[in-house]
C-alpha cells in the first residue's frame, strides 16, 4: 500500500480552508494564529489552528 501520497495533497488548493465568523473573537483569534504560522512557514501550526477553528466552530456556532 504504497500508494498514498499525503504530500501531493499540500499541492492542492486548500479546500476546507475556514473563516471566521463575523463578530466571533474565538474564530478571529485562530485565524490570525494562522495567518502568522503561515507565514513563518510553521505548516504544522497552521494544521493545529485549522483543527481548533474547525472543532470551535462546530461547537460553537
Ligand atoms: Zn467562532
Amino acid at each position: 500500500m504504497a500508494t498514498q501520497k499525503p504530500q501531493d495533497y499540500e499541492l492542492a488548493e486548500l479546500p476546507t480552508e475556514l473563516s471566521a465568523v463575523p463578530g466571533c473573537t474565538t474564530c478571529l483569534s485562530l485565524v490570525v494564529a494562522r495567518q502568522n504560522a503561515r507565514s513563518d512557514g510553521d505548516y504544522s501550526a497552521v494544521s493545529d489552528r485549522n483543527v481548533e477553528l474547525r472543532g470551535h466552530q462546530a461547537g460553537s456556532h
